[in-house]
C-alpha cells in the first residue's frame, strides 16, 4: 500500500515525488513513455529558475534522481484504469493493481499535431508547440505560426515582439480568438496574415528551412522561407484514465482548486492536466509541490 501514487512522470509528477518522499510519505510514480514528459523532448530552455539555458532531459534525469534518491519508486507501465473512489485508491497497469491511500493526476497535455512527413522529425530543429519556451531561439529570424485560436494569436505577438518576420497560417479567413487579439495580430505591422492557408510541405533535413502553404480556396502554392514553424492548433489534455469519473472542464482539462484537490477526496491534479492559463515547466513543478502538499495534509488528517 503505497501512501501516494503519482500518475505521470513529468515535472509536476517528479516534483510531487520529490515532496512526498522527502516528507517520507511511501511514493511510486508510474509513467507510461518517458520520464520527463514533454520536457524530455524541449531541446533548450532558457526559462526554467537557477539555469541559464538546460536540456529538457538533462534536467528530467535530475528531477529523476533527486525523487528517487529520496526515497520514490518509478515504474515504467501503462495505467489502465483508475479507481478514485473510497479511501483506497486502486491504480491499474496491464501487469498489476496498486493500492493507494492518494492520488496525483500528473498525465499532461499532448499538443495536437498537424500530422504531416517531417514535422515529428524536426521538433527541436525549428518546429515547437511552445513559443513561450522556444520562441527566444529565433531572434531576428522568419517565422511562422500556424492556427487561428487564443494561442495562436498570442504566440503571434509574442514572437512579433523579436522575430523579424511572423506569418500567421489559418485555414479559415477569420481568427477563432478573442477579438481584442484577433485585432492586435492583423495591426501588428511585422506579422503577416495568411488566410484560408494550410501547411502542406515542412522542407528541411537537418532543420527547418521552408513551408509550402496552399490557399485552400485559389489552390495555390506558395513557400516560406522560414527557420521557425510555431504550430498552434490546441492541446489535447490526457484525460482517458479520468473521462466521466472526475470534473473537468470543457476543454477536458481536470478542474482543481488552488490547492490542486480534483471533487474526490484524496485525489489531487498536476501540470498541464489541470485548468490553467499557463502551461510551462516551472508551473507544472509548483502545482506538483502544491499537489503534494495537500496530499500530505489528506493523509494527516490536516487539510483544510
Ligand atoms: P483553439 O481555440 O482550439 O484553436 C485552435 C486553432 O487551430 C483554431 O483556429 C483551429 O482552426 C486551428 N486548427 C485546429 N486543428 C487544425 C489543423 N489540423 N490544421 C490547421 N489548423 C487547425 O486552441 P487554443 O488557441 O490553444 O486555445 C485553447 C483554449 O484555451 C481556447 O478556449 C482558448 O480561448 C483558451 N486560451 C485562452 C487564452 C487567453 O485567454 N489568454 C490563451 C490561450 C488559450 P478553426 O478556427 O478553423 O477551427
Amino acid at each position: 500500500m503505497y501512501d501516494v501514487v503519482i500518475v505521470g512522470g513529468g515535472p509536476a509528477g517528479f516534483t510531487a515525488a520529490i515532496y512526498t518522499a522527502r516528507a517520507k510519505l511511501k511514493t511510486l510514480i508510474i509513467e507510461r513513455a518517458y520520464f520527463g514528459g514533454q520536457m524530455a523532448i524541449t531541446d533548450q530552455m532558457e526559462n526554467y529558475p537557477g539555469f541559464e539555458a538546460v536540456s529538457g532531459m538533462e534536467l528530467a534525469n535530475k528531477m529523476y534522481g533527486q525523487a528517487t534518491k529520496f526515497g520514490a519508486e518509478v515504474e515504467m507501465a501503462e495505467v489502465v484504469e483508475l479507481d478514485l473512489y473510497g479511501d483506497i485508491k486502486k491504480v491499474i497497469t496491464r501487469e498489476k493493481t496498486y493500492e493507494a491511500k492518494s492520488v496525483i493526476l500528473a498525465m499532461g497535455a499532448s499538443p495536437r499535431k498537424l500530422g504531416l512527413p517531417n514535422e515529428e522529425k524536426l521538433v527541436g530543429a525549428g518546429i515547437s508547440y511552445c513559443a513561450t519556451c522556444d520562441g527566444a531561439f529565433f531572434r531576428d529570424k522568419d517565422v511562422a505560426v500556424v492556427g487561428g485560436g487564443d494561442t495562436a494569436a498570442e504566440d503571434a505577438l509574442y514572437l512579433a515582439r523579436f522575430c523579424r518576420k511572423v506569418y500567421l497560417i489559418h485555414r479559415r479567413d477569420e481568427m477563432r480568438a478573442t477579438k481584442i487579439l484577433a485585432d492586435l495580430v492583423v495591426n501588428t505591422p511585422k506579422i503577416t496574415p495568411l488566410w484560408n492557408s494550410e501547411v502542406e510541405e515542412i522542407i528541411g533535413e537537418n532543420s527547418l528551412e521552408a513551408v509550402k502553404v496552399r490557399n485552400n480556396k485559389t489552390n495555390e502554392i506558395s513557400k516560406l522561407d522560414i527557420s521557425g514553424l510555431f504550430i498552434a492548433i490546441g492541446y489535447i489534455p490526457n484525460n482517458e484514465l479520468v473521462k466521466g469519473k472526475i470534473d473537468l472542464n470543457e476543454w477536458g482539462y481536470i478542474k482543481t482548486d488552488e490547492n490542486m484537490r480534483t471533487n474526490i477526496p484524496g485525489v489531487f491534479a498536476a501540470g498541464d492536466v489541470r485548468e490553467k492559463t499557463l502551461r510551462q515547466v516551472v508551473t507544472a513543478a509548483s502545482d506538483g509541490a502544491i499537489a503534494a502538499h495537500s496530499a500530505e495534509q489528506y493523509l494527516t488528517g490536516r487539510e483544510l
